[in-house]
């Protein structure tokens, strides 16, 4: 189908692995594209940024085994945008470094096809800085060469000037250089480069699976042999390696290395995420609780808005709560101010947050959630006698208005949103645990615990056995009751149950040296 519409590639970087090395504006192009057309990725978080209705194609490529070859993937890409798509071709690193992105570009120009290059970080760089190894430095480096470890090993002669790089650059950087490694080495030390320079191989850079090895060039094919290299991997030779030994911030981390998953749902786990990501931690977002509107459409809540005149008190106890009453509140054609004279009530420092983002000041907020002390609080400023309306969850613990008609008040509980058990994919999660590549799963409510059972189906042994050596850590003693009667050892609970206190313990758990105390 040919549209108007003229269509364009961006070529755009990903970045070595760390989704947060994307640039903005190649998080831009994604967001905005059709089509994404995206080789083997160290990350797939990257492709959450597409919109909804963009078409993901992979077109592969690790190691040696290419699901498309390089002419079909540079008329896939032309097709797409000559039919007025505006297309992302996504690439690890930065494309025009040992990328095709070369290629694929003089490709579109022969074509007539309109393109823009997103630079990306390139492995190259970013992956020594993940070492703790600076390319250049002031005392030790003053240049630096990208160099290829692919070359065609059926040529006769070899484009790298090995006598040049060897004595006249200061850092080396291979990409692609895990098989070819021995020669490169050989090369080097026939060309006269010391045999006491220090060499790294970094595997995995700037990913969870980030691991580093040293040697001297003299040992390189002993050292790396017995070390089992596996690509990705970027080599880095010369003396600035012997800085690392300093600088090692990304390996240090408390809980580098660690994959965690976090079950919350997901307008409640940035925090949480951000709060792990910062220690190191690789966080798998795992959402086993979804907010929607509640079964039985919006009328009740719309009554309720209607008359919202008579009552004096609106009650809170979730953010959500919040969040879903004002948004009713303004698609019936109101707006706050016309809760002027009602008294509002927030249970939880979320929910009182919630009010305070639009400059609204709660009159009441419990300093304490047990129910009895909110039923105090809620008595002293006299909810007694009076008419109340609580907007909450479909289905909730009635100790709450319960006492309040106790009080002698007229309570009308009104559901002003529902949460429910979301339906995505479980496979990716699913093969993750049988490959023994997750350390920690979180729950953070009893619900957490029961929908994430139930999503992985029938047989909850079964996924406590296939979790066996995972750590299981819940918020609270509610949670971990529930944890262990779905057959979890639950080897971490915080002493207070909250979201800082629950990260805090996993940093203990991990890394006990790097104790705050
Ligand atoms: N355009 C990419 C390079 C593609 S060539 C870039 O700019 O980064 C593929 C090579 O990149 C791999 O063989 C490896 O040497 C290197 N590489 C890419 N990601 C890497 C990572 N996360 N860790 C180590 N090496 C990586």
């Amino acid at each position: 189908m040919t549209t108007n519409k003229r269509g364009k590639v961006y070529l755009v970087g990903a970045g070595p692995g760390d989704p947060g090395l994307m640039t903005l504006k190649g998080k831009e192009c994604l967001h905005s594209a059709d089509v994404v057309v995206y080789d083997y990725l160290a990350n797939s978080a990257f492709l959450d940024y597409a919109g909804d209705g963009a078409e993901l194609i992979y077109v592969g490529k690790k190691g040696g085994c290419h699901t498309k070859t390089q002419e079909e993937i540079s008329s896939l890409i032309t097709n797409k945008a000559l039919e007025g798509k505006m297309v992302v071709r996504l690439k690890g690193g930065d494309p025009f470094v040992f990328g095709r992105g070369g290629e694929e570009s003089q490709e579109l120009a022969r074509a007539g096809v309109d393109f823009e290059v997103v630079p990306g970080v390139t492995s190259a760089i970013a992956v020594p800085a993940y070492a703790g190894i600076p390319l250049t430095h002031r005392d030790h480096a003053s240049s630096v060469a990208f160099i290829t470890g692919h070359e065609d090993p059926t040529k006769e002669t070899s484009s790298i000037a090995w006598d040049k790089l060897a004595t006249g650059v200061d850092t080396l950087v291979f990409l692609m250089g895990v098989k070819t490694l021995p020669m490169i080495a050989e090369n080097l030390l026939a060309s006269g480069r010391s045999p006491d320079t220090p060499v790294a191989v970094i595997e995995n850079g700037t990913t969870p699976g980030q691991r580093t090895t040293e040697a001297r060039l003299k040992d390189i094919a002993r050292v790396f042999e017995k070390a089992d290299i596996k690509p990705p991997a970027i080599i880095v030779l010369g003396d600035v390696v012997s800085l690392r030994d300093k600088l090692n911030w990304f390996e240090s981390m408390p809980l580098f290395g660690k994959k965690i998953v976090v079950t919350r749902a997901t307008e409640q786990a940035s925090g949480f995420l951000k709060s792990l990501s910062r220690l190191g931690a690789s966080c798998i977002e795992f959402p086993t609780i979804e907010v929607v509107p509640p079964d039985d459409d919006w009328r009740a809540l719309d009554r309720a808005i209607g008359i919202i005149e008579t009552y004096e008190w609106l009650l809170f106890t979730s953010a959500n709560g919040v969040r879903y009453f004002l948004e009713r509140l303004y698609m019936c054609g109101r707006d706050v101010r016309d809760l002027q004279g009602r008294r509002i009530g927030a249970i939880g420092p979320k929910t009182a947050q919630a009010w305070s983002d639009l400059g609204i000041r709660p009159d009441l907020v419990p300093s304490e959630y047990r129910a009895e002390a909110v039923v105090a609080a809620l008595e002293q400023y006299g909810v007694k006698g009076t008419k109340v309306l609580l907007p909450r969850a479909t289905v909730a613990r009635d100790i709450l208005p319960e006492e309040l008609r106790k009080m002698g008040a007229s309570v009308d509980v009104i559901p002003a949103y529902r949460t429910r058990k979301p339906d995505h994919d479980t496979e990716r999660v699913r093969g993750m645990f049988a490959r023994g590549e997750i350390d920690m799963v979180t729950f953070t409510s009893s619900s957490t615990v029961t929908n994430f059972v139930d999503m992985f189906g029938p047989d909850p042994k079964d996924l406590a056995k296939s979790m066996a050596e995972v750590t299981v850590a819940c918020i609270g003693p509610i949670t971990a009751k529930t944890a262990e009667e779905k057959g979890f050892h639950v080897s971490l609970m915080p002493s207070e149950y909250t979201i800082e206190a629950l990260t805090e313990g996993i940093r203990e758990y991990f890394a006990p040296e790097t104790s705050l105390e």
